[in-house]
């Protein structure tokens, strides 16, 4: 709690229980703030809440409001290994008793988030079970930036009840790993047999002795894959390169049933598949591996916040429209970053700058800012799709100084680096087998993971 007296407490409205969430709730109660978290699941976790049940689902998930938010599959484990994916004060422990692994299953983490719920009685902050449907400004006309406030429309499932609510601030934190990103086909809508999103892939049994297409060789595209390769008939990997990963390429020679193509050119109503170069097969089912979006169907913001070929904007490091904040923020919206605690440095500031603690540059500051970020991406060739992808530690350390975040250990980049590079390499075998142990051992000796002692842990 801060004693400055120009100290303000607000009444926070947070989108989400998944790990941004959390983390928002954390930080904004810890600054003093009344914290309420609208969570549409009955249990926190976000992606890692695993949903089985997608049958509700549009396969190609193209409602606005999807019905299922978890695009995790059954089999999936983390990509990423335990050890740099802890909160700063909360490192993912192995614990007794449960998955022990480096790169253990989603649920897993799902444990871990419960976890840290528990730890720091966040639970009685959030409202489960309660679908935000509008978010929106009161009295946007006659109110200044400051004293702006937001109207929140959360309907609660199975009872239907709507409630209307008036926050002083927003904290948006609903994840953008579930609205599919859909590329555009020839005879795409009228293709007649099975085509389905990634968002919604679950095992790889309806798949048995099909001829499958997966379209994209991304992380989820090859891990599919992985799986799929072992029950369908033939699996065909359709991909914009065929530059592909030494570790893929090894797979692929492996599996007599396992083919690369390039892009497709058009689908037929016939079952036939035809790609660019000329060649065609004829399948029964094309899986989209082609990424997610950002979406916002609940929200309002006049136009002043949109999101244009997956370009949230405009937002100041990628946290606070200029127009709109700080009583409208973001928290997540980074791809390619150590994610757990780049939330917690953004859900730190955000809790900071709503208490007056910290002061945001002015409008025209953040909007040059904005710019000048654009430009740069621009002359580097990076699509416009890719603005949210930072892939940058110095950003992420540069982004907590402001509020005093520690930087990144040395030794959560180098594992982190070290585990891509596996991954790259050796794609079946990476969650298994790697030569980072030093690496390791000098992160289990860190103040992270000493920090509560090691009595809890068998590491
Ligand atoms: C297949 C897959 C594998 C991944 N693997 C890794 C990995 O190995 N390592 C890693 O770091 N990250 C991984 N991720 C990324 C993962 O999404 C993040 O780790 C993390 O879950 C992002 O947290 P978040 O809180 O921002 O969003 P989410 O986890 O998506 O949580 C958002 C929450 O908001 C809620 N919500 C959304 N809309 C509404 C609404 N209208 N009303 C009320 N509640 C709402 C949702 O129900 C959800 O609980 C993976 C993602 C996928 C899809």
């Amino acid at each position: 709690m801060v004693n400055e007296s120009n100290y303000k407490s607000k009444n926070v409205c947070v989108i989400g229980a998944g790990p941004s969430g959390l983390v928002a709730a954390r930080e904004l109660r810890k600054e003093g703030h009344k914290v309420v978290v609208l969570e549409q699941n009955h249990e926190i976790g976000g992606q890692w809440l695993y949903q089985p049940n997608v049958e509700e689902e549009d396969p190609l998930g193209r409602n606005p409001f999807l019905k299922v938010h978890s695009s995790i599959y059954e089999s999936l484990r983390l990509m990423s290994p335990r050890e740099i994916m802890g909160f700063s004060d909360f490192p993912f422990m192995v614990k007794k008793g449960r998955d022990t692994r480096r790169f253990p299953s989603h649920t897993e983490l799902l444990d871990y988030l419960k976890d840290f719920c528990e730890w720091f009685g966040l639970r009685e902050m959030i409202r489960f079970n309660t679908r935000v449907e509008y978010v929106g400004m009161l009295d946007y006309d006659v109110c200044s930036n400051n004293d702006l406030k937001w109207v929140v429309r959360s309907i609660k499932k199975k009872s239907e009840k709507v409630v209307q609510e008036v926050f002083d601030a927003v904290v948006v934190a609903s994840g953008h790993y579930s609205h599919p990103r859909l590329p555009t086909l020839k005879g795409m809508d009228t293709w007649n047999r099975k085509q389905m999103h990634s968002h919604i892939y679950r095992s790889p049994e309806p798949f048995r002795n099909e001829i499958v297409v997966i379209v994209g060789n991304s992380f989820s595209g090859q891990d599919i894959s992985l799986e799929l390769v072992k029950v369908a008939k033939e699996v065909h990997m359709s991909s914009r390169s065929l530059n592909i990963t030494e570790g893929l390429s090894k797979v692929i020679s492996k599996h007599e049933n396992f083919h690369l193509h390039p892009q497709i050119d058009t689908l037929h109503e016939d079952g036939k598949v035809t790609f660019v170069d000329g060649s065609s097969i004829s399948a029964d089912t094309i899986l989209y591996c082609t990424g997610y979006s950002y979406a916002f169907p609940f929200l309002d913001t006049k136009g002043m916040v949109v999101v244009d070929d997956d370009r949230v904007g405009p937002l100041y490091e990628h946290t606070f429209p200029p127009s709109l904040a700080p009583s409208l923020t973001f928290i997540g919206i980074p791809r390619k970053i150590i994610g757990f605690p780049f939330f917690e440095s953004q859900a730190i500031w955000i809790a900071q700058v709503l208490s007056g603690r910290k002061v945001l540059p002015s409008w025209e500051d953040m909007m040059k800012s904005i710019k000048e970020f654009y430009h740069s991406r621009e002359v580097a060739g990076i699509p416009k799709h890719c603005t949210h992808e930072i892939g940058d530690y110095e950003y992420c350390d540069k982004y907590g100084e402001r509020v005093g975040y520690p930087p990144l250990e040395e030794w959560r980049k180098e594992l982190c680096i070290s585990s891509i590079l596996n991954y790259f390499a050796n794609l079946e075998t990476y969650k298994d087998c790697w030569d980072d142990n030093e690496k390791i051992q000098e992160a289990l000796q860190s103040p992270h993971f000493t920090q509560f002692g090691l009595q809890d842990s068998s590491l």
